[in-house]
């Protein structure tokens, strides 16, 4: 992927520098407005990437803001936002794990609230589900939705409980398809076109999984989430088996709240 991408008249990208397994080519800093400037998600908190967001707004940058706040998202925002002035626009941290508690937001946004810069509107689209702060960002000129960890290129995301819910990640799956907007922006690789397509197919991967945890679980009932890892993600390397067993527990949880399982003493049985 380049390091810098200029995808519409007063849309930049820039990749940080922190690939990995999870961030695949690196976290998408996007940069909106050209005589005035906003910044979605900075990223880690590197300093070499934050001096390079500052070099090439090469205007005042007024918002820092966030989709959420994981650690290769929102660490930067703080100090970038020190540096030139911003305001940090965004939800706070909830409390647990994988969380940058250091992002306090000087302005909280909820869903459908506005962000204005350069005569460019941006809409918060709340997308709890990864994240239960996610929001995602439509860009209402070009009907392009920035998507953080929602939907990402390439991939799947984790779903980690008890931040992370499987249903509310289905919910909000649904919601940005009935968007209908032209493409996505995401936060890891490339931009995405055919918007129904990758949507469908993440709905339809997930609901796959389901399907073959309730048939796992019938068949070996009264089990522990990590003894039914093997049974469930018999396509993944077994070094894999730790996220895997996140994202279990996951659609576990989901079918509990169906009412499709039950989970006794911590082994879970299909529902009698
Ligand atoms: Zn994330």
């Amino acid at each position: 992927m380049p390091s810098f991408s200029q995808l519409a008249p007063g849309v930049r990208r820039l990749l940080a520098p922190n690939p990995s397994m999870m961030t695949g080519p690196g976290t998408n800093t996007y940069l909106f407005g050209s005589s005035e400037v906003a910044v979605l998600d900075p990223g880690p908190l590197i300093e070499s990437h934050l001096r390079r967001i500052e070099s090439i707004a090469g205007a005042p940058i007024r918002y820092v803001i966030v989709t959420h706040t994981h650690p290769d998202h929102s660490p930067g925002a703080v100090e970038l936002a020190r540096a030139s002035g911003a305001e940090l626009l965004g939800q706070p941290a909830p409390e647990g794990e994988h969380q940058d508690a250091t992002f306090v937001p000087d302005r909280i946004l909820d869903d459908g609230e506005r962000v204005l810069i350069d005569g460019m509107e941006i809409e918060a689209i709340s997308t709890p589900g990864h994240a239960s702060n996610h929001l995602c960002f439509r860009l209402l000129a070009l009907d392009w939705i920035c998507t953080g960890d929602h939907v990402i290129d390439g991939s799947t995301v984790v779903i980690d409980p008890p931040d992370g819910n499987m249903k509310h990640y289905l919910q909000s799956l649904e919601k940005l398809k009935a968007l209908n907007c032209s493409a996505l922006l995401p936060g890891h690789g490339e931009i995405i076109r055919d918007v129904d397509r990758i949507i469908d197919w993440i709905i339809k991967h997930r609901l796959d999984r389901e399907e073959k945890v309730v048939a796992a679980l019938g068949k070996n009932p009264d089990i522990s989430t990590s003894e039914l890892v093997p049974y469930v993600y018999t396509d993944i390397d077994k070094k894999l088996f730790g996220w895997a067993e996140r994202s279990l527990l996951a659609h576990l949880l989901k079918l509990e709240d169906d009412g499709e399982a039950d989970c006794i003493d911590g082994n879970w049985s299909v529902t009698a």
